[in-house]
């Protein structure tokens, strides 16, 4: 679990980032060979786009940038669970590992979208993804994005 947490850290960063910014509090990093190679931000509300979250983006621009749609050997670290859409596009780029810090559980009350009726777990297993889920790693500094300012 030591392996990955400098990794968590480097994702809530982002999602730090992401809140002096203005913006949503999620962020996730993509990492090869124990190396970050790219970051992501939830920009959802910068963009005014309701799909611009951190592990889409990230998947989005580094493949991009690469013209490369495999991301087979890559590993996704996020500052929290990936909902339902970014797991189906870690699922599509053929990640192999995904690691996360909080969960819905750890949302304050007033947060609005707290549910998640599919786990990122879940998706990836009905996808046929072979991506190992690493769930809770640092969480309590992951929840702690979500704190007061
Ligand atoms: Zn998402």
């Amino acid at each position: 679990m030591q392996q990955h947490e400098p990794f968590i850290e480097a994702a809530i960063a982002e999602a730090l980032a992401s809140k002096a910014d203005g913006g949503q509090p999620f962020g996730a990093v993509l990492v090869k060979d124990g190396e970050v190679v790219a970051r992501g931000r939830n920009r959802v509300n910068q963009d005014g786009d309701p799909t611009s979250h951190a592990e889409l983006n990230l998947v989005r621009e580094f493949c991009a940038s690469r013209r490369q749609a495999d991301l087979r050997g890559y590993a996704v670290y996020a500052s929290f669970e990936p909902c339902a859409m970014c797991a189906a596009a870690i699922a599509w780029a053929g990640v192999s590992l995904v690691v996360y810090g909080a969960d819905a559980g750890d949302l304050p009350s007033a947060y609005p979208r707290r549910a998640n009726p599919l786990s990122c777990a879940e998706v990836l297993e009905r996808f046929g993804s072979e991506a190992a889920v690493a769930p809770h790693v640092l969480r309590a500094a992951a929840a702690a994005v979500f704190g007061g300012d």
